[in-house]
């Protein structure tokens, strides 16, 4: 197939400029690469990025990458509210299982940041970078590789070919259909309803997670007695919920929190999101690499969609910044797959868990009810057990470890 010349100013196509691919034009900038972004939207959206009612929870490795690429700084300081425990509460089960961050030298296990306000830090830190561009109202529409170019094609008929593509177009990404890299996806067939509330009690910096039967909710603590609420229930109940009344949804909220936080009021829009799963065979191919949702989409539960975002664009620019430097093709497979292994290394097994806790905690049969309380009321009381738990779930919060 017959190939545009090269955009001699431009080493990388990033398709999708989310928080991932801004993320990683950045990284890129800053490894010494000129990455062009290729964004669908309109320029003036992507800058007026609208509360969309997800609040995202981060780890300690992924602040320490926002902070090196200057997202973290170009968030306004109070929007950053501190996560300092988590705890699960089952049902009217008495037993509470508690994440705090004590004993690893981490004074608290994460930070929450509203995502519409990491989108825009990101797409600032980007655009200060004099050597990434970015295009938008450009809509990729075809990807065809060779042995020395990828060529993507842009709606209005354009061509624009680089020695490497990075796929960063969201879990349902069609660059990575394009590339003939097939997808795990798990439809759980259920949704989750978002919207703040604000309440009477100060939240403390606790996240709960209480699985009631039926539905679950998480309460994310925000700043200014606020809570992200994020209840998890089948699709079908979704558009009752969605339409609920402000004070009819606060009097659910509070109902279910048995009155931990006082009085409940809506603070706030209400969004759905529905919850697949997505888990790529690959994350590389000849001239191809995915990032973010479009490698690991995960189910938020455990609030690792962006984190894994972020690691990932730090491992994919090392790696193709020593490329670069030792004059290595940065398109071919050999390099992209060192990036591959490690991210695979770092994801897969949280992938497969957090699926695995999943179905535990909102499968409403009676023997894994039972399960799940013996879980809880064994990891509370066992100190044995709970201090295995919560030990590799707080060091992967506060990224503590490096998986192994
Ligand atoms: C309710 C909810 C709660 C969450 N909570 C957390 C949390 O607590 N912690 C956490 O780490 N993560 C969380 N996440 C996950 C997090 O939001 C995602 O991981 C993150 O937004 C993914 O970013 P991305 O850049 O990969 O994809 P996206 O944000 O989906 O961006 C993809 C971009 O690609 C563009 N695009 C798509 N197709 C094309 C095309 N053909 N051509 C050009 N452009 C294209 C789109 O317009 C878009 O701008 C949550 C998600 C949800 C739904």
């Amino acid at each position: 197939m017959h190939h545009p010349p090269m955009n001699e100013d431009v080493d990388i196509l990033i398709v999708g400029a989310g928080p991932a691919g801004l993320a990683l034009a950045a990284a890129l900038a800053d490894a010494g690469l000129r990455p062009l972004l290729l964004e669908q939207q309109s320029r003036a959206a992507l800058e007026a990025a609208p509360e969309d009612g997800r609040d995202i929870a981060l780890t300690h490795r992924a602040r320490r990458v926002m902070e090196a690429l200057g997202l973290w700084q170009r968030v306004p300081a109070a929007e950053i509210a501190p996560l300092r425990e988590a705890r699960v509460m089952d049902g009217d089960s008495p037993s509470t299982l508690r994440f705090a961050s004590g004993g690893n030298g981490a004074d608290q296990l994460g930070w929450l940041i509203p995502n519409h306000l990491i989108r825009r830090a990101a797409l600032e830190a980007a655009l200060a970078r004099p050597t990434v561009r970015l295009e938008c109202e450009a809509r990729v529409t075809a990807l065809d590789v060779n042995v020395d170019a990828a060529t993507v094609t842009l709606a209005d008929g354009r061509r624009l070919s680089a020695p490497l593509v990075v796929a960063a177009d969201s879990r349902f990404s069609s660059t990575r259909r394009m590339a003939g890299i097939g997808a795990q996806m798990h439809d759980f067939g259920r949704s989750v309803v978002v919207g703040r509330v604000a309440h009477s009690r100060p939240n403390e910096g606790i996240a709960w997670e209480c699985f009631r039967y039926g539905n679950t909710l998480a309460l994310l603590p925000m700043n200014g007695d606020q809570c992200s609420a994020v209840v998890t229930l089948d699709s079908s109940a979704a558009p009752t919920w969605l339409s609920l009344g402000d004070d009819e949804f606060a009097a659910r909220i509070e109902a279910q929190t048995g009155g931990r936080l006082g009085s409940i009021r809506a603070a706030g829009p209400r969004h759905h999101y529905p919850l697949v799963g997505v888990y790529s065979h690959r994350f590389a191919a000849p001239r191809v690499a995915l990032i973010g949702d479009a490698a690991v989409g995960m189910h938020p539960v455990t609030a690792h969609g962006y984190n894994f975002g972020l690691y990932g664009v730090e491992v994919l620019a090392r790696e193709l910044g020593a490329a670069i430097k030792s004059g290595r093709d940065i398109g071919a497979l050999s390099v992209l797959q060192a990036f591959e292994g490690e991210h695979r290394r770092t994801t897969l097994p949280i992938y497969l868990g957090t699926n695995a806790v999943v179905s535990l905690f909102t499968d409403e049969r009676h023997p894994a009810r039972m399960l799940r309380s013996a879980v809880l009321a064994v990891a509370e009381r066992a100190p044995g057990l709970s201090g295995l738990i919560k030990g590799v779930i707080t060091r992967q919060l506060t990224g503590g470890v490096k998986a192994a």
